[in-house]
C-alpha cells in the first residue's frame, strides 16, 4: 500500500515549502495540487514519472477516489495544500475516507498565509503589554459560524485577528468590530497573494476606509485581513520590550546583569 501525504505548500512562494515537503515531492509518484491557490512551481521538484493533477475542477469525492486508487497501486501520493493543511483545508473530510480505505496518511505542516501576511507588512502578531493572543477566524459566508464565534464576540478580546476567506466581506468586519468596541480609526492590514513572487500587494487602512481602499486596488480574492492593536508598531517610539531579552531579567539560560530600576 502507498501512502498519502497532505503537505502544506506554504502561502505561495515555492521557496516557503518545508524541506520535508520538498523531499516528499522529490520522491512522489502522484501529486494532487489545489491549482487555484498553490503555485504549480511547488511541483518543480517532482520526478519525471510523477503524475501531476490539478484539483481545481474536482469534487471532494473525485479527489478522494483518485487518491485511494493511487494509494492502492502502491504509490507515494501527495496532496499539496495551501498554507498549513490544518486551516480551512477540508483536511478531515479527505482523511476519513482514506482511513476507511485502510490507506496510511501523513501530514506535513506549512507556513500559513497569516504568517506570510505579517511578514509582508513587517508586523508582529503579538507584542508585550499590547496583546499576547492571536485568533484565526473568518466572516460567516456559506459556512455558518458556530455559536460564540461572531466577530462581535471574538473582537471583544481586542487581540490580533487574522481573517481568512473574508476579503469580500470587509463591511462585516467593520460592523462586527465596531460592535465589539473597536474604533473607526483602528488599523487594518490587507495582504493579497502574500509571498507570491512579484504579485504580493499590501494595503493599509482603518476599519472606516479599508473596504474602499481594497475596492480601489481591485483586491477581491486571495487576501488576508489582519486587524490588531499591534499594527504599525515598527514606528512606535514607546515600544514595550520583551522580558526575555531584558538585561534586568534572569531566566534559565541567562543571569540578569543589572538590577531593575525602581
Ligand atoms: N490553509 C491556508 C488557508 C486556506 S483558506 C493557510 O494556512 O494559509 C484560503 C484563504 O487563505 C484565502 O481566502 C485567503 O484569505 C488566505 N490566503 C491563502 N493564501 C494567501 C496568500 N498568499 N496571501 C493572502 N491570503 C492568502
Amino acid at each position: 500500500m502507498g501512502k498519502v501525504w497532505f503537505v502544506g505548500a506554504g502561502p505561495g512562494d515555492p521557496d516557503l515549502i518545508t524541506v520535508k515537503g520538498r523531499d516528499l515531492i522529490s520522491g512522489a509518484d502522484a501529486i494532487l495540487f489545489a491549482g487555484s491557490l498553490v503555485s504549480q512551481a511547488a511541483t518543480q521538484w517532482a520526478p519525471d514519472h510523477c503524475e501531476i493533477k490539478d484539483s481545481k475542477g474536482m469534487t471532494l469525492e473525485e479527489m478522494v477516489e483518485w487518491m485511494i486508487e493511487q494509494g492502492q497501486e502502491n504509490r507515494q501520493v501527495i496532496r499539496l495544500q495551501t498554507g498549513d493543511p490544518s486551516l480551512y483545508g477540508a483536511l478531515i473530510e479527505m482523511v476519513q475516507p482514506l482511513d476507511a480505505a485502510g490507506i496510511d496518511i501523513g501530514i506535513v505542516p506549512g507556513v500559513s498565509s497569516a504568517f506570510a501576511a505579517a511578514a509582508a507588512g513587517v508586523e508582529s502578531l503579538t507584542l508585550p503589554e499590547i496583546t499576547q493572543t492571536v485568533i484565526f477566524s473568518r466572516i460567516e459566508g456559506r459556512t455558518p459560524m458556530p455559536e460564540g464565534e461572531s466577530l462581535a464576540e471574538l473582537g471583544s478580546h481586542h487581540c490580533t485577528l487574522c481573517l481568512f476567506l473574508s476579503i469580500t466581506l470587509l463591511h462585516k468586519v467593520r460592523e462586527g468590530l465596531l460592535a465589539a468596541g473597536w474604533h473607526e480609526e483602528s488599523p487594518v492590514l490587507v495582504v493579497q497573494k502574500a509571498s507570491w513572487p512579484g504579485e504580493e500587494r499590501i494595503i493599509r487602512g482603518t476599519l472606516a476606509d479599508i473596504k474602499k481602499r481594497c475596492q480601489e486596488a481591485q483586491i477581491a480574492s486571495q487576501a488576508m485581513i489582519i486587524v490588531s492593536p499591534t499594527l504599525g508598531a515598527r514606528a512606535w517610539p514607546d515600544l514595550k520590550k520583551s522580558k526575555l531579552y531584558d538585561k534586568t531579567f534572569s531566566h534559565q539560560f541567562r543571569q540578569a546583569t543589572k538590577q531593575a530600576t525602581p
